[in-house]
């Protein structure tokens, strides 16, 4: 079976799914790649890497027309869905649970949607997989340096003989994968930092790094399934929203990362925090996507600054920023997953297998993944916040 690598076309993602170090391994399985021509030009990744690699070197029909699994990092264009055929896999993060009915229509014309973000990630086996985890990581790094480009002062304390600095206060909402990512990089900048979760298990880590946790009296915990963190209630939002001003305006840099599946992006910076936030502040929200972002005001990748003075940056998109970097990761992630789906050179997908029953979307003409089809079921289960 052939493995085709599309060239992604979203305004601005420089990634491409697989790098010509995971061609070789592939082709080790009894897969032959077929790469779009340029899918790896814009992160650095030339054609020609690929074709030393034995990778055949393709336009995009003829990777359509021959590829048995189309990988790609999101969801490829209309064309490009258009084109796919029965029996073909789609493989990349193809979010379905923002959109079931792109999912539903994909089972209907018999596509294989197979989506890593349904991976079912605290199994240990499925940790070589995790590209959401991989890329948050990425994420988490750029937001740091994303905070400390946009902040008109220093992150570390410096003394020199023109006077003395002193260190930048940077606080980090949401501690998850991307956000002890940027906690590291800010303290490794030099910056105090400080961060908040609704999951105090995550109190450990951030201490590990050497950041202050911030407690909140006002809102208990909220750890939901899975290791992610449960909706809020209205009142439990408007509480911890209050208590979180004060010490948003006590920081210089505030990078937000607070996500909940299948939900909209909690609100936690609110334009009352933001009017309370010195002049040079700076708001990282990499929450920031079409349906809102963790900060008032946030538009997705743009740059704003509001009448106070306080840089809003939407940055929902950042690994995409660090493209060789997260090319590597994300092809690693898609390799492993291979592995595991594919068996003497052709797919075999087998839906008792946990792993597989979380990322197969569709399979044989019908939803399969259990939360996707849940939604498709019940509409109004996951957009409210
Ligand atoms: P995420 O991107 O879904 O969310 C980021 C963070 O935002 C989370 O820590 C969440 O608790 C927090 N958050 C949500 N709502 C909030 C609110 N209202 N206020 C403040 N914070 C809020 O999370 P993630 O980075 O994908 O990680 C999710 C979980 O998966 C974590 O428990 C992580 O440790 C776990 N994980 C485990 C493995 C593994 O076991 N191999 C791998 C990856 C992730």
């Amino acid at each position: 079976m052939k493995v085709g690598v599309l060239k992604e076309t979203t305004p601005g993602e420089r990634r491409v799914a697989l790098v010509p170090e995971t061609v070789v391994r592939l082709r080790g399985t009894g897969l032959d790649v077929l790469v779009q021509s340029g899918a790896g030009d814009r992160a650095w990744f030339a054609d020609s890497a690929y074709a030393e690699a034995g990778a055949g070197i393709v336009s995009l029909d003829e990777l359509l027309s021959e590829a048995g699994i189309v990988v790609g990092i999101s969801r490829p264009d209309e064309p490009v869905i258009a084109a796919l055929r029965a029996g073909q896999a789609l493989v990349g993060l193809l979010n379905p649970l923002a959109d079931p009915a792109f999912a539903a229509a994909l089972a209907a014309r018999g596509v294989i949607a197979i989506s890593l973000d349904g991976l079912p990630r605290t199994l240990p086996r499925a940790q070589g997989m995790d590209a959401l985890t991989s890329q948050a990581n990425v994420a988490g790094y750029k937001a740091a340096l994303v905070g400390a480009g946009a902040f008109g002062r220093f992150f570390p304390l410096l003394i020199t003989a023109a006077g003395t600095a002193r260190p930048a206060k940077v606080l980090v909402l949401g501690t998850g994968v991307a956000g002890l990512q940027a906690i590291a990089t800010a303290r490794r900048l030099g910056a105090v930092v400080s961060a908040y979760d609704v999951r105090p298990q995550t109190k450990t880590e951030v201490e590990s790094l050497g950041a202050t946790f911030i407690e909140l009296t006002s809102v208990g915990p909220a750890a939901g399934e899975g290791g992610y963190a449960r909706a809020l209630t209205e009142d439990e939002r408007q509480a911890q929203q209050a208590e979180l001003t004060g010490h948003i305006a006590r920081h210089d840099v505030v990078i937000t990362t607070a996500q909940v599946p299948g939900r909209r992006p909690p609100l936690l910076v609110t334009e009352d925090a933001i009017k309370a936030m010195a002049a040079g502040s700076v708001i990282v929200d990499m929450g920031a996507g079409p349906l809102g972002g963790n900060a008032a005001g946030s538009v997705p990748d743009t740059e704003t600054v509001t009448e106070n003075g306080v840089t809003v940056i939407g940055a929902g998109t950042l690994a995409a920023s660090v493209p060789t970097a997260a090319s590597n990761a994300f092809a690693r992630n898609v390799t492993a997953l291979l592995m595991l789906l594919v068996n003497d050179g052709e797919l075999a997908i087998d839906l008792s297998d946990e792993i597989q029953a979380g990322v197969v979307i569709t399979h044989d003409g019908a939803v399969v993944q259990a939360a996707t089809a849940a939604l498709i079921e019940n509409p109004t289960g996951g957009t409210a916040q």
